[in-house]
C-alpha cells in the first residue's frame, strides 16, 4: 500500500527555484511588445516570509503572500492577500481593473476567464482575484481521498495562488469562509469584506457567479458582490458587472441579454491555468475538460446561419443594472429573464402548431 503525502500535491510553481521563470512571465511579454529587453526593476517587498536565494543568477524577491493584511482587514484572520509579482499591497490593489469574485478555489478560472485574458501580460490592466471559501467542504477522491479537511484546505488554497502566478494577476484574495457563512441570510461579513476590497481596487468590471447558478454557495457569492457593489457611492461603482457560467450555462438568456466573451486562440493558457487544480480533477471530474467543451459548444450554438468566427466563447448576465440602480429588485430582475426564455419557447412552438 502506498503513502500519498502532502508534497506532490503543491505544485512546483511556489517553489522558490520555479518561481522566478513564472514571476518573469509578464515582464518577458511586456518587454517583447515594446521590444526592450529590460529586466524587471527590483521589488520594494519587504515580505520576510522567505529569503532570497544565495544564488551567483540574479534572482527576484519572493511572493508577498501576506496572511495578515496590512492594508485590509478581511474579517477572517486566515485569510490571504497574495501578490505574486510582491509589490507593496497598497500598490497591488489600487491597479486592479478587472476583478473576480467566486466561491470556490477555481471558478475564477472557469467563470471568468475573459478578465484574466484582458488583462495577461500587460501593464495597464491587471485582473484580481478573489475566492471566498476555505475549501474544507471540498470532494476529494482518487490520490485525495483520504485527506483530512486541513490538508485539503491548504492544498486547494496552494492551487489557487498558482493559478495567480500562471495567470499573472494583480492580487490573489482568499477570504477563507465556511460556506455556512455564506448561504447564511443573515451573515454580512463576506458583504463587509467584498465592500472593503471594492473599495480598494476600484475595478471597472466585475465578474461574478450568475443568480441563476445552481450552486447554493454560488449564489451566496453572487448576492453579497450584488449587495456590496449596491451599497458603494454611486461613483465608485464599477461600470460592468457580468454573472458568468458554472453550474449552469446561460444559453437560455435571450441574446439580447447575453454578454458575449469571446475567449478565442488562447486554449494554452486556459489548460494552464484550469490545469493547476488537480486536487479536483484528479478524482475523475474532468472540470478543465468541461470548461473547453462548454466554451466551445456556446461559440458553434450560438448562431446557426454563419459559419464559426470564435472557438471559444463565455456567455455571461449583464448584472450591471442591478448595481447601478439598487432599487432593482434582484429575484424580479432574473425572474423577468427567464419569462423571457419562457416566452420565445411558447411563442415559436404556437406558432408552429397554430395555436397563436
Ligand atoms: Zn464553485
Amino acid at each position: 500500500m502506498s503513502t500519498f503525502s502532502l508534497k506532490p500535491a503543491i505544485p512546483a510553481a511556489l517553489d522558490p527555484g520555479f518561481l522566478p521563470a513564472l514571476l518573469y512571465n509578464r515582464h518577458y511579454l511586456q518587454s517583447a511588445r515594446k521590444n526592450s529587453p529590460k529586466l524587471p526593476p527590483e521589488s520594494p517587498c519587504m515580505c520576510l516570509t522567505r529569503k532570497p536565494a544565495g544564488s551567483a543568477k540574479p534572482s527576484p524577491q519572493p511572493a508577498c503572500r501576506n496572511s495578515k493584511s496590512n492594508f485590509m482587514k478581511p474579517h477572517n484572520p486566515t485569510s490571504e492577500v497574495f501578490i505574486p509579482d510582491a509589490k507593496p499591497e497598497a500598490e497591488a490593489l489600487q491597479r486592479i481593473t478587472h476583478l473576480g469574485i467566486g466561491a470556490h478555489q477555481d471558478d475564477l478560472e472557469f467563470m471568468a476567464f475573459h478578465g484574466i485574458l484582458e488583462c495577461f501580460a500587460r501593464d495597464d490592466r491587471w485582473f484580481g482575484g478573489v475566492t471566498c471559501t476555505n475549501g474544507a467542504g471540498s470532494s476529494r477522491s482518487g490520490p485525495y481521498a483520504a485527506f483530512p479537511d486541513t490538508e485539503m484546505m491548504a492544498i486547494r488554497r496552494q492551487e489557487q495562488n498558482t493559478a495567480a502566478i500562471i495567470g499573472g494577476y494583480g492580487v490573489m484574495i482568499q477570504l477563507d469562509y465556511p460556506s455556512s457563512t455564506i448561504k447564511s441570510p443573515t451573515a454580512q461579513e463576506l458583504k463587509e469584506d467584498l465592500k472593503q476590497i471594492l473599495t480598494a481596487t476600484r475595478p471597472e468590471v466585475v465578474y461574478t457567479h450568475n443568480p441563476a447558478d445552481k450552486h447554493d454557495t454560488h449564489i451566496g457569492v453572487t448576492v453579497a458582490a450584488l449587495q456590496a457593489m449596491r451599497e458603494l457611492p454611486h461613483d465608485q461603482r464599477p461600470k460592468q458587472v457580468i454573472g458568468c457560467e458554472v453550474w449552469r450555462n446561460l444559453d437560455w438568456l435571450p441574446d439580447e441579454h447575453k454578454v458575449i466573451m469571446d475567449v478565442s486562440g488562447r486554449d494554452n493558457l486556459a489548460a494552464a491555468v484550469n490545469g493547476v487544480f488537480d486536487s479536483q480533477i484528479a478524482g475523475g471530474k474532468r472540470y478543465d475538460i468541461a470548461t473547453l467543451g462548454r466554451r466551445a459548444a456556446n461559440a458553434t450554438f450560438f448562431n446557426s446561419h454563419s459559419t464559426d468566427a470564435s472557438t471559444q466563447v463565455i456567455f455571461g448576465m449583464d448584472l450591471s443594472p442591478l448595481v447601478t440602480d439598487e432599487s432593482i429588485d434582484i429575484v424580479a430582475y432574473v425572474s423577468d429573464l427567464l419569462e423571457q426564455f419562457h416566452d420565445d419557447v411558447r411563442i415559436k412552438l404556437s406558432q408552429r402548431i397554430g395555436q397563436s
